[in-house]
């Protein structure tokens, strides 16, 4: 045996962005594959991709009819945030008051912390996604549990603890110094370990003071290599709030900005309420925004205008964003980014929504030479579909002329229901329970 597995499947992954508006099979940066075979190496890598039969000697898996898809990377989530799922009836505000901040208290416990972890790796990776930018909690043990978790599963994870020093409940604040110092270890145990990677964790400008806003810049200025998460310009109350808090600012990108938090390796949720200059800022630094259409939604906060970050040249992922989201899978929040472009008048393309939840994340991360695509060398994270989960879709795909018209039926109403296996670094860590 020479240690190479081979999957059998039709294969769908990009080569560049395609255009906005090309909905036609031939779309410059779609590479489809049908009936080829992935070629798996015994190190967790991709080793090639042919039409030929690979023969014996190779662990070949016959995934005929299925579609295989490079692994999701989801930008945006919170893992402590599982049980706020749903959560009735408040915008952002009021929403992280009532149920989020009480909910993430419980993570202090570094058992609870673990359990909650555990459940949401396996979660994610039943829903498709294989890399994720992650908020756990303002407490250590928290991304150490999410670090650990990620390791034991082999997975790449972004993600640091949260910093937060005022405006929210005791038992989630620190300080300047305690957070600094949990930083610094965390960043010596777990930066560059494996598929971890460090990122300073702003909740978002009002829970930072400005003193832990520039110990944080301080910490990305040392070492270019680590990320920064934050959230920005999700809600016009937030907006409000912070222009209030930061009277100096030019906007609320410019508290971050000022800050010296945006850089290449910078993700920044919703960006909803950005002008022109913000857009500038975030184009010329290298920044980008993790849009969370679901989220958007569900808690009112507004509408994404992706066409304009596209034209000011600023990248955007796409992002589920739970407990504000309602759904893990990147496919819902691909359907709900279509509709986000549909209330403004633009049309987001399958091809433009699969592109931004695998290669287009992975090069907004820094992280082209790794994951997002079904090339050789990369890590073999993919992900194995069915097109159709029942008599209705089945119907849908029967009719469907051509490849787009397919995909993006597919898109539009597939869930995790028709995922078939989750491979992560070459070994299939999520298989479906057959309903046989
Ligand atoms: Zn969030």
């Amino acid at each position: 045996m020479t240690g190479l597995q081979a999957i059998r499947a039709d294969l769908l992954d990009f080569t560049a962005e395609p255009a906005w508006g090309d909905a036609t099979d031939a779309a410059a940066g779609v590479r489809w594959r049908p009936d080829h075979w992935l070629l798996v190496g015994a190190d967790g890598r991709i080793a090639g991709v042919q039409r030929e039969d690979p023969g014996p000697g190779v662990q070949r898996h016959d995934q005929r009819g299925r579609l295989l898809l490079p692994g999701f990377i989801d930008t945006h989530v919170h893992s402590p945030q599982v049980p706020v799922l749903a959560s009735y009836g408040t915008a952002l505000l009021d929403w992280l008051d009532t149920y989020t901040f009480p909910s993430e208290t419980a993570w202090a416990d570094p058992a609870v912390a673990q359990r909650g972890t555990a459940l949401f790796l396996d979660a994610l990776l039943a829903h498709g996604t294989t890399a994720a930018v992650v908020f756990p909690t303002v407490h250590k043990g928290s991304a150490a549990a999410l670090f650990e978790g990620a390791t034991a599963r082999g997975m790449r994870v972004i993600g640091g603890k949260v910093l937060m020093d005022r405006h929210a409940p005791e038992g989630l604040r620190d300080t300047v110094a305690e957070a600094e110092r949990d930083c610094i270890d965390l960043i010596a145990r777990w930066h560059g370990r494996g598929r971890c990677s460090y990122a300073l964790t702003v909740r978002f400008a009002p829970t930072s003071t400005p003193a832990q806003l520039a110990m944080a810049g301080a910490l990305c200025r040392a070492d270019p290599s680590l990320y920064m998460q934050t959230h920005v310009a999700e809600n016009r109350d937030e907006v409000r709030w912070v222009a209030e808090l930061f009277p100096q600012a030019r906007s609320y990108l410019a508290v971050y900005d000022d800050a010296g938090l945006l850089h290449p390796r910078s993700v920044l949720a919703h960006g909803i309420w950005l002008d022109a200059d913000d857009r500038a800022r975030l184009a010329a630094t290298g920044a980008h925004v993790a849009h969370c259409p679901t989220s958007n939604l569900f808690l009112g906060s507004g509408l994404y205008g992706w066409r304009a970050a596209s034209a000011a040249g600023h990248a955007t992922s796409l992002a589920s964003d739970v407990g504000g989201g309602t759904s893990l899978s990147l496919l819902r929040n691909a359907a709900a980014a279509y509709t986000v472009q549909a209330l403004q008048g633009e049309r987001l393309t399958a091809w433009r929504a699969l592109h931004t939840a695998t290669r287009g994340a992975a090069q907004a991360l820094q992280l082209g030479h790794e994951i997002g695509a079904l090339e050789p060398g990369l890590v073999a994270d993919f992900t194995l579909w069915d097109w159709t989960a029942g008599p209705l879709d089945a119907e849908r795909q029967r009719v469907a002329r051509g490849l787009h018209e397919k995909v993006f039926a597919w898109m539009t109403l597939a869930d995790e229901r028709h995922l078939a296996a989750t491979w992560v670094a070459g070994r299939a860590l999520y298989t479906r329970r057959s309903t046989a």
